[in-house]
Formats: structure tokens, C-alpha cells, sequence
């Protein structure tokens, strides 16, 4: 059965910015587990706390209570995605590609290699010495995927990474994420805002309530694995997707209203 232990586990994690009377109680109670391969998507009103959420997994900021456990081999770290891409803008394609690698220690001939792969996998080889600045941003939403796959990450943590592309390009990258995913079988944590995405992609989809976010509603979109973007087309993805769609509507409402 492989690893019992989930990867990311997180225990009444909750977050307030500020104090007293101007604090801001952006997050939870929130629990939370993913396994070990499995891809758990999480939908939300905007301001609910998701971004806070997955900063507080990566590690970038603290609950003001409760535990956040994430569980990687020492040698395989998480790789997190920002919606505005966090690539350097004065680094080249390659040298962005190449920075988790070189962070990791990687020896030059296996980064080199895993650097080309990732170009080739992701349609940029071409623009190995280009500039982010020259690229338009689904380009630049594919390096900062590739630099992040290419450290091998065991957990991939990810805050609306398609949000800024238009519709056909996200439609496109969704795909490449699937077929990604489904064969390196990498634990992912995807925040979007986006149902059809969430379905689409995750083996399960996380509602969270207005904020302060919580868990509301947990559904498994039931589509076998391997996957692919057919699944759009179905009667279920349609059912699910206006199930979920009156969920968040009475949050979106809630959130509106206070
Ligand atoms: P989401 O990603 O779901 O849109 P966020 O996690 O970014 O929501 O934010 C949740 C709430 O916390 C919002 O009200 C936001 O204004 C507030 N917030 C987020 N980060 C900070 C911060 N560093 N300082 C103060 N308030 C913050
Ligand atoms: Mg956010």
C-alpha cells in the first residue's frame, strides 16, 4: 500500500493578521490531509484565506493556532506556484529552470540534463536564452512550472497558478498539469477559484466557506484516473459543477454581505 502517512496534514490551523481591534481572522479552524499521489483541489469566495492557507503548508507564514504538517523525504522538497509565477524577471528561461536545481545541489551534469527536459516538456526550448519579459504569460507560466517540477518536487503546492491566463490557455496547461501529475503520481495541494478547474483536475474538491475559511463540503469528482479533459464534456462534471457552484453561491453571499 506504499506510505499510510499523509503527506500534508493539517490539524485546526487557523490565522489572524494584526491585533486587537483591527485584527483580521482570515483562516480556520481548518483540518486538512492529502495522501501520499493524491491531488486535492480547494475552492473558495475570494478573501476566504486559501493564499493564506497554502503560505502557511510552504511554510512561508505561521498559523496563529493549531499544526500545518508537511511530510517530504529529505530529498525531495516542495515546490510551490504563485499565481503571478514568482520567476525572476533577470534570469534567463534556463537560468530560472536551473535555480531550484542549483539551490538543491544538484550535480551540473544532472541539471543540466533535468533543466532540457523540463524545457522540452514544457515547449521552450527555443527560448532557453530569452528573458521572461519576452514571453507572453502562458510562456511564463510554463518556466515557472517547469522550475519547479524539475527539482522533483514530492509535493507540489499550488495558489491559482492559471488564474491570470485566458481561457483556452488555462484549458491547455490543466491538460499538461493532468498528464503531469498522473505519471510522476505528485501530491498536490491546488488553490483555485475556479470550479471547472477544480473538477477537472482534483481527486477530491475542498469548499471553504467565506472567511474566515473553513472546510464546508468535500466531494470526489468521479472520474477514474488516468484522466484527461474529456471528462468536460460528461453530464457528471456538468451536475458537479452546478452542485458546488450553489455551495460557494451562499458563500460568495455570506461573504459579501458582512
Ligand atoms: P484568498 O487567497 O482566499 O483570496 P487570502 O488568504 O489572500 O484570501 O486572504 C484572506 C484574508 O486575510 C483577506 O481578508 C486578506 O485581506 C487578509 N490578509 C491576507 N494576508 C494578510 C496580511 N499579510 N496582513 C493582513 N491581512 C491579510
Ligand atoms: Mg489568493
Amino acid at each position: 500500500m506504499g506510505d499510510p502517512h499523509p503527506k500534508i496534514e493539517a490539524r485546526a490551523v487557523t490565522r489572524v493578521f494584526g491585533r486587537a481591534a483591527r485584527a483580521v481572522h482570515a483562516l480556520g479552524p481548518v483540518d486538512l490531509t492529502v495522501a501520499p499521489g493524491e491531488f486535492t483541489c480547494v475552492v473558495g469566495p475570494s478573501g476566504c484565506g486559501k493564499s493564506t492557507l497554502l503560505r502557511i503548508a510552504a511554510g512561508l507564514l505561521r498559523p496563529s493556532s493549531g499544526e500545518l504538517r508537511i511530510r517530504t523525504n529529505a530529498r525531495r522538497p516542495a515546490a510551490m506556484i504563485f499565481q503571478d509565477y514568482g520567476i525572476h524577471d533577470w534570469k534567463t528561461v534556463l537560468a530560472n529552470i536551473r535555480f531550484g536545481l542549483d539551490v538543491q545541489k544538484v550535480p551540473r551534469r544532472e541539471a543540466d540534463a533535468r533543466a532540457a527536459h523540463w524545457l522540452d516538456r514544457m515547449g521552450l526550448t527555443d527560448f532557453a536564452a530569452a528573458y521572461p519579459a519576452a514571453l507572453s504569460g502562458g510562456m511564463r507560466q510554463r518556466v515557472a512550472i517547469a522550475r519547479a517540477l524539475a527539482v522533483e518536487p514530492e509535493i507540489l503546492l499550488m495558489d491559482e497558478p492559471f488564474a491570470a491566463l485566458d481561457a483556452q490557455l488555462r484549458t491547455i496547461l490543466q491538460d499538461e498539469l493532468l498528464g503531469l501529475t498522473q505519471t510522476t503520481r505528485t501530491t498536490t495541494l491546488f488553490i483555485t477559484h475556479s470550479l471547472e478547474e477544480a473538477i477537472v483536475l482534483g481527486d477530491r474538491v475542498l469548499v471553504m466557506s467565506a472567511r474566515p475559511g473553513r472546510v464546508i463540503a468535500e466531494r470526489r469528482p468521479p472520474f477514474p484516473r488516468p484522466r484527461t479533459g474529456a471528462v468536460r464534456a460528461t453530464p457528471e462534471f456538468a451536475a458537479l459543477t452546478s452542485e458546488l457552484w450553489e455551495l460557494l453561491r451562499g458563500e460568495v453571499g455570506a461573504g459579501a454581505a458582512a
